[in-house]
This record gives structure tokens, C-alpha cells and sequence, in this order.
């Protein structure tokens, strides 16, 4: 593994989050022809009967293909093998007939957030990192917050004072974080994040490129379930677009080990109030930042930190990037909850965006496709709750004084 700049491919200091010539990101480099891509994919499927802590992480079972931490700092809560569920009901909504989720809500603080955080925490532990700062809409505040008390790291987060999940800063509360509520949104708390010294400090947003090497293990998850077929598309939401960046490069990655024979073309959906990278994708020019407008708060986010490198994954790819408005969320939502599953609202954009690219053709309704459900339902239960009291097109109200034998045989009678 190197680390270099993903844009001017300067080598970077390990430590560092910016290159020293230009300022992009830095990311890892993975040489896999010095790999046994063959070999390596048997022993990664033994170790899920293994009892060492390392091994029963979907995350750490991985480890050739991540930089390098001494196994005494790894800082693991068995995140990373989440299920890949089939999804009936959300299939039919979207008019397609192979649609599954992969749900990252199933990690252990409930969002996709863990799979970077365990290796960007383990490194800080690595280097003997006092405390821990990332910015944050609520859930790399909650992640980073468990991971570094598991570890001994204090946390501090910055949070928007309005906007985002009640939920998100209890949780991050109860790991013990030190949570400072700014005045000003995500974006603002990111470019005071930025400013800190990385050797003072564990910066531990999707800048650092530590996280993205941990959440590329998504898609080789994705990918095992599936018996190394690659789907045609997988749909991920964008915000900071950190995520979409490391599964294109995990489905890269297995390419190049020799897992797949093709990529799976990515699908990065923002919601409209907050789609600068939608926007600069249509135009085929740079992204233009601006301020982020929507009620799914965790990718409320004018100007995405990896827009670079997500954009490179998204071409690498042959996929797009789209935009979809908040009522569309919030009815995918409430299918995606029908199918059993369930996810918040951030999530959601992965099928409402589905149903948009069928319905102009860009997906055809007979590919096989892959929604990437990066929180859990419960991490917004607010939203979830105004919802079904309202008038939206699948809110399941509460019924009120009705005789539930009645109930009973009217539903038996609706299943007949
Ligand atoms: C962080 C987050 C996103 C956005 O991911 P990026 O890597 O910032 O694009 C989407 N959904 C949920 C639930 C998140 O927590
Ligand atoms: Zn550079």
C-alpha cells in the first residue's frame, strides 16, 4: 500500500490528509499483482469461522488490502458483514425486477460510518493519538464517539445547531463525546476540521484516507454474498461523497485481484436541495459549492470534500450521478421500510433515484441492481414518525378506537 495524491499522484506522508504540492486528497494505492487474488479470497472466506476478533470483522478480514496497523491498535466492534437483502416490495416501486440492499445500517452504531471509522481509529491509536475530531451530521459523530472510547481516544465533534437527528447526538452523547454545537452547517464544521494539525489531532472525516480504505470493504461484502457476480448497478446516496468513492475503488480493487470479470456501473444519488455534484456531473464542469437545503440531514452538504475522487469512480464505472427531491425520499423511504428492512432517510435517495433512472431509461427495469442502505430506520425515528402522520402517499397511520377483532378479520379477509 502507498499513499499518493488522487490528483497530482504526488507520493503523500502518511499521516498527512492533503497533498503538500497541490492540497487534493491523499489515497492508498494497492499493488494488487504482488497479490494472490485467488488464494487471498479463500483464506478472507476461512476466517469467517474463526473466533479471533480480527477474522469476525467484516472489516479487518480483509487486511491485506488495507494499510497496514499493528493488530495491538485495532479498535473493532465486528462491524462490516452486513446482509445483502432481497427487496420485493422496493423492486416493484421502482419498476425493476432484481433489486437487493445491502444494509450498512446493520453495522454496529448503525451507519456505514463504522467500516472507515475502525481503521482511521486504529491508526490514530497506532500513532498514539490523544483525541479525536471530525464534523459531522450525526453519524460519523456517533461512530467516531464509540470507536474511540473502545480505544482509550477522547472525541470532540462539531455539529450543526439545527437540522440534524436528535437521535444521532444522543447516541453520540452516550459514547462519551465531547459534542460543540456550531452556528454555522456541515460544511462550515469540515473546514474548521481541516484546519486542525493532523499530527495534534486524529482528523477522522472521509478526508482521511484511512476511512475510505475501510468502507472499500463494502463492496467486497457486497460482492461475497453474491457469489462474485458483479450487479449491473449499485446505488449509493452522496453527501461528502466519500463513500461512493471507496466502493468504486473496492470494486476496482477485486477487478484487478482477479474477483470480478466487470465493474458494476454506480449510481450516485443526491437529494435536490443539496446536489452540487449531480449539477457539476450534468455539465461536465467543476463543482460550484453552495448551501445545502433538505430534510435528509446526513447528505445536507454544499460542497463535498471528495467530489474528485467520486467523480473518477462514477466514469471509471460507466454510472451517473442524479438528484431526487425530498418527497420522493420520503416515500422511497417508507417502501424500502415495507419490504421489512428499513433505513433513514439519506438512504432512501438510493431508490427513489432507481425509480428516476428507470423511469428515463438510463437503467433498464430488467438489471440486477444493488441499493447501498447506509443508515438504520431507527437513527431517525422523528423523521420517520411526522411521516406516518401525515397525508404522504404510504403514511400508515395510527388507528384510533377501532375493535381490533374487527381489524383482524378485515385483514384476513384483504390476504384471502
Ligand atoms: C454519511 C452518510 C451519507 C453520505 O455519505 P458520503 O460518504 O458523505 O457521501 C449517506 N447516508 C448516511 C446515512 C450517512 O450517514
Ligand atoms: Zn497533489
Amino acid at each position: 500500500m502507498t499513499l499518493a495524491c488522487s490528483v497530482c499522484a504526488a507520493p503523500g506522508r502518511d499521516g498527512a490528509l492533503a497533498c503538500a504540492d497541490c492540497g487534493e486528497l491523499l489515497a492508498f494505492e494497492l499493488d494488487a499483482a504482488a497479490l494472490d487474488g485467488e488464494r487471498l479470497r479463500e483464506a478472507v472466506r476461512a476466517r469467517r469461522a474463526s473466533d479471533d476478533p480480527l477474522d469476525r470483522s467484516g472489516v479487518w478480514r480483509w487486511r491485506e488490502l488495507l494499510p497496514p496497523v499493528p493488530r495491538e491498535a485495532v479498535t473493532t466492534l465486528r462491524e462490516g458483514d452486513v446482509p445483502l437483502h432481497a427487496a420485493p416490495r422496493s423492486a416493484a416501486y421502482a419498476g425493476a425486477k432484481h433489486v437487493a440492499a445491502l444494509h450498512l445500517g446493520a453495522n454496529p452504531t448503525a451507519s456505514f460510518k463504522d467500516g472507515g471509522m475502525t481503521v482511521a481509529i486504529s491508526d490514530a491509536r497506532a500513532r498514539a493519538a490523544r483525541v479525536a475530531v471530525c464534523a459531522s451530521t450525526g453519524n460519523t459523530a456517533a461512530s467516531m464517539a464509540a470507536y474511540a472510547a473502545r480505544a482509550g481516544i477522547a472525541a470532540l465533534v462539531l455539529v450543526p445547531s439545527t437540522g440534524i437527528s436528535e437521535a444521532k447526538v444522543a447516541q453520540t452523547l452516550d459514547y462519551g463525546a465531547t459534542v460543540v454545537a456550531i452556528e454555522g452547517d456541515f460544511d462550515a464544521g469540515l473546514v474548521a476540521v481541516r484546519g486542525f494539525d493532523p499530527a495534534r489531532v486524529a482528523v477522522v472525516n472521509s478526508v482521511n484516507p484511512y476511512r475510505i480504505e475501510g468502507q472499500k470493504t463494502a463492496a467486497f461484502v457486497m460482492l461475497e454474498q453474491r457469489g462474485w457476480r458483479a450487479p449491473d448497478w449499485v446505488i449509493v446516496p452522496g453527501g461528502n461523497l466519500g463513500n461512493s468513492s471507496a466502493l468504486g475503488k473496492g470494486f476496482r480493487e477485486a477487478r484487478a485481484l482477479g474477483w470480478i470479470e466487470r465493474l458494476p456501473r454506480i449510481a450516485v444519488v443526491q437529494a435536490a436541495g443539496a446536489a452540487p455534484f449531480a449539477r457539476a456531473f450534468r455539465e461536465g464542469a467543476p463543482l460550484v459549492p453552495l448551501h445545502a437545503q433538505t430534510s435528509a440531514t446526513a447528505i445536507k452538504i454544499g460542497a463535498p470534500a471528495s467530489w474528485k475522487k467520486s467523480l473518477a469512480e462514477v466514469r471509471a464505472s460507466g454510472g451517473t450521478v442524479t438528484a431526487v427531491d425530498d418527497d420522493a425520499i420520503a416515500d422511497a423511504r417508507a417502501q424500502i421500510g415495507r419490504d421489512g428492512i428499513g433505513c433513514e432517510p439519506a438512504s432512501a435517495a438510493t431508490l427513489a433515484g432507481l425509480r428516476a433512472l428507470i423511469a428515463d431509461g438510463t437503467i433498464g427495469p430488467g438489471e440486477d441492481v444493488v441499493l447501498v442502505l447506509t443508515g438504520h430506520l431507527l437513527k431517525d425515528t422523528a423523521y420517520a414518525a411526522r411521516y406516518h402522520g401525515s397525508s404522504a402517499a404510504f403514511a400508515n397511520r395510527i388507528v384510533r378506537g377501532a375493535d381490533p377483532a374487527e381489524l383482524i378479520d378485515a385483514l384476513i379477509a384483504a390476504r384471502a
